[in-house]
């Protein structure tokens, strides 16, 4: 039999404890539980619009949520909602059509609404919910046009209640190493961005190939993220636009009028030059740097997991990896965060105009074959 003695020798020694480096204090210390600290109260979200992206990320993103939880669904298909109920925990009382939408204000467990319908949508939803008194999460792109946005913004202010817009990217661990590596000027002077956005799109008859809907094509739906990040890599606004579009001629898709490809630059006021590419003809997903010293990039950039970095320095290639984390928790978490410390969320809808401004100078660019030029 060993005595408490030895027992106790062992022990340090097979915890690699040095005697000299352990007290008996130290050694008691190990024996405390480690209790974590009170649950956080989480915040309510209404979703609103019961699509692909509520059904396949956000309401599954709410089990790695530690501020926010789903306390009511809106949705045209009661029998949809009340299955989607069911499984997230979302009592009856939680549920609404668009017609008792305005009914969510008398809801206590509501204190942010989603909303992520068809961006032409946007916003009467917003002004609805800000107008009940809720905070609101708005889907991109914001609106149709920077006056919807303008109205969504004054409609908040009057409410004195948080917009945030869903730019899930500015909440994820490698687009913000991204960010953190051009303004630390980690490889020098960044020079100049390629952001690459695009997929092949199906189905002719869905609403993103209906102008009126979508409010454009590829731009507004998938190259609003190369847009938002040379942006956000860069730090800067852009002051010069320039851009190119092609739509395949009778491709039964864009028959509506919205563009396939569009290809935009960026001029930005340190000289930073930025190339852009937005497709609903083909698969691109990839932002890169090119700084003094090296480059360095995402590629796939906007995925909802399993994104890649690596920077490439003359003939080597380095990858660097970081933990994987659930967007969509990350960003929800976020808004329930500045709701209950009141700070302003790091995309408020200022973000969202400063997007629709820069699409409808794309735009005109591309219609006039002239440089747009913006800012003061
Ligand atoms: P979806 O077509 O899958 O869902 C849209 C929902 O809106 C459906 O439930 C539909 O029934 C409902 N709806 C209500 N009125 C409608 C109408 N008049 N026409 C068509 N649908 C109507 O679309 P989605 O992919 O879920 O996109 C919704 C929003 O989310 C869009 O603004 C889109 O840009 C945005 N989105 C963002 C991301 C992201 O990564 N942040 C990804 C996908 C979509």
């Amino acid at each position: 039999m060993r005595t408490p003695t030895t027992s106790r020798r062992q022990f340090l020694q097979a915890t690699g404890l040095s005697v000299a480096a352990t007290s008996l204090a130290g050694v008691r210390a190990l024996a405390q539980p480690r209790l974590p600290g009170p649950p956080e109260k989480k915040l309510g979200f209404a979703i609103v619009g019961l699509g692909s992206l509520s059904i396949n990320q956000i309401l599954p993103a709410f089990a790695h949520c530690r501020h926010a939880r789903v306390t009511a669904l809106v949705s045209g298909d009661a029998a949809k909602a009340k299955t989607l109920a069911t499984a997230y925990g979302v009592p009856e009382s939680g549920l609404y059509s668009y017609d008792t939408y305005d009914r969510l204000k008398d809801n206590p467990d509501v204190d942010i609404v989603y909303v992520v319908l068809p961006n032409s949508m946007h916003p009467e939803y917003t002004v609805r919910a800000h107008t009940a008194g809720k905070h609101v999460l708005c889907e991109k792109p914001m609106a149709n046009t920077p006056q919807e946005c303008e109205t969504m913004i004054a409609a908040a202010k009057a409410a004195g209640k948080k917009l945030m817009i869903g730019y899930r990217l500015r909440y994820e661990p490698y687009n913000m190493a991204m960010i953190r590596m051009a303004r630390e000027q980690e490889f020098g002077k960044p020079k100049v961005i390629l952001c690459e956005a695009g997929f092949s799109i199906g189905d002719p008859k869905q609403w993103r190939l209906n102008k009126q809907l979508a409010g454009g094509g590829s731009l507004m739906d998938i190259g609003i993220y190369a847009l938002n990040a040379a942006r956000y890599l860069s730090g800067e606004e852009p002051v010069a636009i320039n851009a190119l579009s092609y739509t395949t001629p009778g491709d039964v898709r864009f028959a509506d009028g919205v563009e396939e490809t569009i290809n935009f630059q960026l001029r930005f006021p340190s000289g930073i030059l930025a190339n852009c590419v937005s497709s609903y003809g083909v698969g691109l997903n990839r932002f890169r740097v090119h700084a003094e010293k090296a480059a360095f990039q995402l590629e796939p950039a906007l995925s909802y997991s399993d994104l890649r970095m690596q920077v490439i320095r003359g003939g080597t290639v380095e990858l660097r990896s970081l933990p994987e984390r659930n967007q969509f928790a990350l960003e929800m978490d976020h808004m329930a965060e500045c709701v209950k410390g009141n700070t302003e969320p790091r995309t408020p809808g200022e973000e969202g105009l400063k997007d629709l401004r820069a699409m409808m100078a794309i735009y005109e660019a591309a219609k006039t074959g002239k440089t747009v030029t913006l800012g003061a």
